[in-house]
């Protein structure tokens, strides 16, 4: 996918009413904000046009409320972390269309920010329907997408509302846009991904286009145990998935003929509960006893797939190498995310990572800050990675 978008850095924004969709999804626990990095990733694009002169109109969604209002949904509690984040009093209104959103719109002035409430408070939201767009771009003059972690969705505010205001993309976006095209288009050479973790059946799909684009796949993970019982041997009690076994057969196969190395554990930490502390033991790949399950990549594999790190220019990472949140089962996705780190940090690396859980792993190993590119989205970020268009991206190009 190559894909070219107009960026809102380029354009006059003063004096004009601009609606921006972000991803204000952020968790809230009893009123309290945990994680304010949506919040961060934000800040530039808000800033540029607050600093041009625009007039800010923020939208985003919070959670499922199905399409009705729900107090438990409401994006006022964001409210004083977004007013202390851009240090200027953010204002809220309580309703994304109708008589009060329009009535707040016209009250702003140039360099103020207004916060609208959930747009998943109405229906037409996730039908992308066009009157509710309509309504959406009411005294907008422009509207910027910063939310690609909601672009593999075609809903009103993502969508149907480019129908109705010029379009562009806000600063994030863009940024996510060239660190997946980077990778995947034109990236340095050798490249590697390393896929893990345990959706399986929803990861599959990846590896399967990622043969087509990388020079080595290391696989960790459930993932790997499936790969596993593909190539003949038994995985004991590990997560595997029995549905996805023919494919990752036909992907061994195909990645002979797109000259793609598939790289799996050559041993593996097992035990016999998932639990933390519990007694381990580290055995070759084809010897996983049958009363037990694989939650790590062991010693001998952690030094293969580091051999592959020093020798590639390029690593996209997805998924843990296992079940990293117990003890001692984090070893391989710490190691190498140590590694990649370290290789990133002395510019013989490039290193971009997203999705689910990875983000979180590369936290918990101290090293996310030394990444090239982590992505603040999940299920775009992965539907990215397959190869399909996401429909709020290609609506951008389109405009
Ligand atoms: P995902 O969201 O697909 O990236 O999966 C992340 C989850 O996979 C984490 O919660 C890990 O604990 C889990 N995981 C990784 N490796 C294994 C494994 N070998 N067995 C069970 N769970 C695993």
């Amino acid at each position: 996918m190559s894909i070219s978008i107009k960026n809102i850095i380029n354009q006059n924004v003063k004096g004009k009413s601009v609606l921006l969709r972000a991803d204000l999804n952020i968790p809230i626990f009893g009123g309290e904000i945990t994680d304010t990095s949506r919040i961060k990733r934000l800040i530039p694009t808000i800033e540029f046009l607050k600093n041009s002169g625009a007039k800010v109109i923020i939208l985003s969604h919070l959670g499922r409320p199905d399409g009705e209002f729900n107090e438990a949904y409401s994006l006022k509690p964001l409210l004083n972390k977004l007013s202390e984040a851009l240090n200027i009093e953010v204002k809220f209104v309580e309703s994304c269309i109708g008589s009060l959103a329009i009535k707040a719109k016209e009250l702003l002035k140039p360099g103020e920010i207004l916060l609208l409430e959930n747009v998943r408070f109405h229906k037409g939201e996730t039908k992308n329907d066009i009157e509710f767009a309509e309504e959406l771009s009411k005294k907008c003059d422009m509207f910027v997408n910063d939310a690609f972690s909601c672009s593999h969705r075609a809903h009103s505010s993502l969508h149907a509302i480019t129908k109705f205001l010029p379009s562009y993309s806000g600063i994030l976006l863009n940024e996510e846009v060239t660190a997946l095209e980077s990778v995947l288009n034109s990236p340095s050479r050798p490249i590697a991904a390393l896929v893990g973790g345990a959706k399986i059946s929803t990861k599959i799909n990846i590896i399967e286009y990622l043969i087509t684009k990388m020079d080595y796949i290391i696989i960790g993970g459930g993932m790997a145990n499936t790969f596993l019982v593909a190539n003949g041997f038994s995985v004991g009690k590990s997560l595997y998935e029995k549905d996805s076994v023919t494919l990752a057969k036909s992907i061994l196969e195909k990645s002979k003929k797109y000259n793609c190395e598939i790289i799996l554990p050559i041993d593996l930490v097992v035990a016999n509960k998932f639990e933390a502390n519990t007694d381990t033991q580290i055995v070759p790949f084809e010897m996983i006893p049958s009363d037990m399950m694989a939650l790590d990549v062991g010693p001998k594999s952690i030094n293969k797939m580091n051999d592959i790190l020093t020798n590639v220019k390029t690593l996209l990472w997805n998924g843990p190498l296992g079940a990293f949140e117990i003890e001692p089962f984090g070893n391989g996705t710490f190691s190498l995310a140590k590694l990649a780190s370290q290789l990133t940090e002395e510019n013989k690396l490039i290193t971009v990572a997203g999705g689910g859980d990875t983000a979180f792993a590369l936290n918990k190993a101290g090293v996310a800050e030394k990444f090239t590119y982590i992505s603040s989205a999940g299920g775009a970020f992965l539907e990215w990675l397959e190869g399909i268009e996401l429909p709020a991206i290609s609506v951008l190009s389109n405009n």
